[in-house]
């Protein structure tokens, strides 16, 4: 008893896929990436695996995209440097009271009425 359990549980661990395709290389597809340099890569994908819509280029790093014309846009490093600029520029001490002292009001008149 029980043992019939356990011969049906390893088979389905096993799967029949990976018998199918062992030895025989499985069939590829190359697919193209161009960064915003325009540098092409052309990295393979098993036919069965999804393709991702974006690549690293293996020679300057950025990400690259399936359309040729319209590579993606290298990533702004720092979006929260100007952030900081813009806030230290508007904060000083005078209006980061105002501004805090407008908050709390804020918050003291929409607090709920229950
Ligand atoms: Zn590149």
């Amino acid at each position: 008893m029980g043992s019939g359990n356990a011969i049906r549980g390893s088979r389905v661990g096993a799967g029949p896929m990976g018998e199918a395709e062992r030895g025989e290389a499985a069939p590829r597809v190359r697919v193209s990436f161009w960064c915003a340099n325009m540098h092409e890569t052309r990295p393979s994908f098993a036919s069965d695996a999804a393709v991702p819509e974006m690549w690293d280029c293996p020679r300057c790093g950025l990400p690259a995209g399936q359309d040729e014309q319209a590579p993606p846009a290298p990533p702004k490093n720092e979006p929260y440097k100007t952030h900081l600029a813009y806030v230290k520029e508007r904060r000083s001490d005078k209006d980061g009271k105002a501004i805090l002292e407008e908050a709390l009001e804020r918050l003291r008149n929409t607090k709920s009425p229950w």
